[in-house]
């Protein structure tokens, strides 16, 4: 069994999770990764490749695994200078190296991280230094003489304009001093490793003593006297760690179980008592002060946005959200309504020019904008209105008139145990308005809609599939707008 970096970072993470990996891998069986986390390992590689473009004339090992060992080892006694994604395998460890450059000084190899990330990570699981050590360790095991260690990460403050100026894309940091330091403790976790992956498997697991937020899939398989519905679905216990492990080390698993109840407060504390009172908690007053606040026409809005590591258009830098199409329904006091949508389906010229001119249409700023989570469509607000100074004034009265309908149940006005301590939509409307889901729609998750809008402007796409592609973010963005509306309308009713 080789260990690769991946495995060793894992490790540090969890190494449970890696010996079930390893051993118990049916336990993974139809756990797919996220359309999120394919993104991530996609960003990571698109970086990766970019930054190849700092060593013009390097040669790349183009195969993937300890085959490619053999691979690299012919290379290297070509004497070139650069080689991308050459292999190495020490005392059963395998790393493949993203970048070794030839230090004809120093007489050595310069080794590279390429990280698709705005800095450099110093905590687990991404520990950049760590990561290097690992590789450096396997490295020098196997012959190479390495005089040099970084990290090539990304520039948060660069902003593309015309064709990318990778020099200033990436930043070079040399941590060739904290890598050294770093080896010696990351040698003897790399032998702990080795031990624990051959001994049998321990019983539970540590996320026992950590929030829902922090397990895997197979926290169930690991402690499974712990019902479903737990003391770690309490809304945000990973924080009271204390409190936590007071609980799980006197075996307190389900919430009804939880003594001294009067030493939980806010939003735990309604949680607890929604749970145990098998109804939702609801402070009319309070709902009532927030809803007679809004202005007519009440207008309910949402962005999606696409981000990427290697900045695709002009004006944006790496992960900066490009809001590429809006919903809204738009609520007169007469109770009707209204939809307007816009979505962006060719990305020529000026992005988000169209956007923008369209929202001047749509929306009226003397009423209230109703959104979702306010940090997210605020701030692209004020994106675009730094890219288009002319509607400045605009963007920014919608911002003053915002409201954002999540705080109704953020600040426990409607409190219902099946929210599970959560304020999120995809928490709160199944249980508020079961009837409407987004379980018949081909677009399901923001992250999938990333996805979709991407594969919408490629211009390899054919068109029918373009068509349908931007018939179901439309009907997705819609449906985030009207989940908004099905909510306000439940709460009214009320108060
Ligand atoms: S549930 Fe947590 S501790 Fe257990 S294997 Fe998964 S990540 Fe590791």
């Amino acid at each position: 069994m080789h260990i690769s970096k991946t495995d060793y970072l894992e490790y540090t993470y969890c190494r449970k999770n890696l010996w079930l990996k390893k051993h118990k891998s049916e336990l993974f069986d139809g756990v797919e990764l996220s359309e999120f986390e394919k993104k991530i390992i996609e960003e990571g590689n698109a970086a990766d490749a970019d930054a190849r473009n700092l060593f013009p004339g390097g040669t790349l090992v183009d195969i993937v695994g300890t085959n490619a060992v053999l691979v690299t080892s012919r290379m290297l006694a070509t004497r070139i200078k650069t080689l991308f994604q050459g292999a190495f395998l020490f005392d059963g460890f395998f790393v493949q190296a993203d970048i070794l450059h030839w230090n004809e000084e120093l007489l050595g190899w310069e080794l590279y991280e390429v990280k698709a990330t705005n800095d450099v990570s110093r905590t687990i699981p991404h520990h950049h230094v760590n990561d290097l050590a690992f590789q450096k360790t396997v490295l020098e095991g196997d012959g190479m003489r390495i005089v040099k260690t970084g990290v090539i990460h990304l520039n948060g403050e660069y902003r593309k304009l015309g064709e990318i100026n990778y020099r200033e894309l990436f930043i070079v940091e040399d941590l060739s001093d904290e890598v050294t330091d770093a080896q010696e403790a990351v040698e003897a976790q790399m032998v702990d490793m080795q031990s624990y992956l051959e001994a049998p498997e321990e019983k539970g697991c540590e996320c026992l003593y950590r929030g829902r937020s922090n397990q895997c899939t197979t926290f169930a398989y690991s402690n499974p006297d712990v019902p479903e519905y737990s003391v770690h679905d309490m809304n945000r216990i990973g924080a009271s760690k204390k409190r936590l492990e007071d609980w799980i080390d006197r075996r307190i698993y389900k919430i009804d179980e939880i003594d001294h109840p009067e030493s939980l407060e806010g939003a735990k504390l309604a949680q607890y008592n929604a749970y145990t009172l098998g109804r939702p908690l609801v402070d009319n007053v309070a709902i009532k002060e927030e809803l007679d606040k809004l202005v007519f026409p009440l207008q309910f809005f949402d962005y999606e946005g696409y981000s990427s590591a290697i900045p695709k258009f002009d004006g944006f830098g790496a992960y900066e959200q490009v809001p590429f199409q809006y919903s809204l329904h738009i609520m007169q006091e007469d109770g009707s309504i209204e939809h307007r949508e816009f979505l962006i389906t060719e990305p020529v010229g000026d992005l988000t020019r169209p956007l923008v001119d369209r929202m001047k249409l749509d929306l009226d700023p003397a009423g209230t904008v109703i959104v979702w989570f306010k940090g997210y469509e605020s701030q692209r607000n004020m994106k675009l209105a730094e890219l288009h100074p002319e509607h400045a004034a605009f963007l920014e009265q919608i911002n003053e008139n915002m409201f954002d309908l999540m705080t109704i149940f953020s600040r426990n006005f409607y409190v219902d145990a099946k929210f599970k301590g959560s304020a999120s939509i995809k928490k709160v409307l199944p249980v508020i308005v079961p009837e409407l889901s987004y379980k018949k729609l081909n677009v399901q998750k923001g992250d999938q809609a990333i996805e979709r809008w991407e594969k919408l402007i490629n211009v390899e796409t054919p068109q029918k599939e373009k068509d349908q592609i931007a018939k179901d973010l439309l009907e997705y963005c819609k449906m985030d707008t009207f989940a908004m509306v099905e909510i306000y309308r439940f709460l009214k009713k009320l108060v």
